[in-house]
């Protein structure tokens, strides 16, 4: 199904484009719906597709031994993922997991290289958005032997919530245990004591904040250091 091109752009990426261009992109563009837990990449495969995520939200993860797998960006309507491409190879180096389902845009890895060379200014947001992800990346790496499991879990929920735009989503534990590279006892306990803080309330899957600037208090200083290079990066 084609997107009405008088919809707005929910992708923050596609939204920056000059009218034309993005007009000329949405020949080449499909709307998909992501279903929780689909994998789009696997390391090592060949990136058939790029996507623009609307509303929906894609986990990047490396994957260690095959099996255990750690987050190590986390992508929502601010980017994209196939960003490899823009870099000159079509091989990824992670997976990318749909954590929040809903809609994005996609188009071929051919069609998006071609329309990379006839666009400056989407050569331009590729490059900008790849500087962020990498910073997000790099971050993440300290984050995840630097921090304790509750900040983490507190900046993960809140990086979260700016790419959903809502304050609640589904979760499970050991989904995010996955996130986080931490045993699932590991989140539980982060979660319970988010909880009695009345930061957040838990129940039957599903995670809703109660208290934003708690949280942010709670959190990490990854989180408003990485969301301060988005937004820069942005303005
Ligand atoms: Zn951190």
């Amino acid at each position: 199904m084609r997107v009405a091109s008088r919809l707005p752009i929910a992708n923050s990426m596609l939204a920056a484009l000059p009218p034309k261009q993005y007009q000329r992109m949405l020949g080449g563009l499909e709307s998909v719906a992501l279903i929780f837990g689909d994998v789009l990449y696997e390391p090592g495969q060949r990136i058939r597709h790029v996507y623009f995520p609307n509303d929906s939200l894609i986990s990047l993860l490396t994957v260690v031994e095959g099996h255990l797998a750690l987050e190590v960006g986390m992508v929502g309507r601010e980017g994209m993922i196939g960003v490899p491409l823009s870099l000159g190879t079509d091989v990824s180096p992670v997976r990318a997991l749909v954590q929040g389902a809903g809609a994005a845009m996609r188009m071929t890895s051919a069609r998006f290289c071609n329309e990379l060379q006839k666009s400056p200014k989407l050569q331009q947001e590729v490059n900008r958005y790849t500087g962020v992800l990498m910073a997000q990346i790099t971050q993440t790496a300290a984050c995840n032997r630097f921090h304790v499991v509750e900040a983490r879990l507190a900046r993960w929920l809140l990086m979260t919530r700016d790419r959903v735009g809502s304050h609640e989503f589904r979760l499970t534990h050991e989904f995010l245990g996955h996130m986080l590279g931490v045993r699932r006892v590991g989140v539980t306990k982060a979660a319970h004591a988010l909880q009695e803080e009345k930061l957040i309330t838990y129940s039957r899957g599903k995670i809703r904040i109660l208290d934003s600037k708690g949280l942010e208090a709670s959190a990490c200083s990854c989180y408003k250091l990485v969301k301060d290079m988005h937004d820069g990066a942005r303005a």
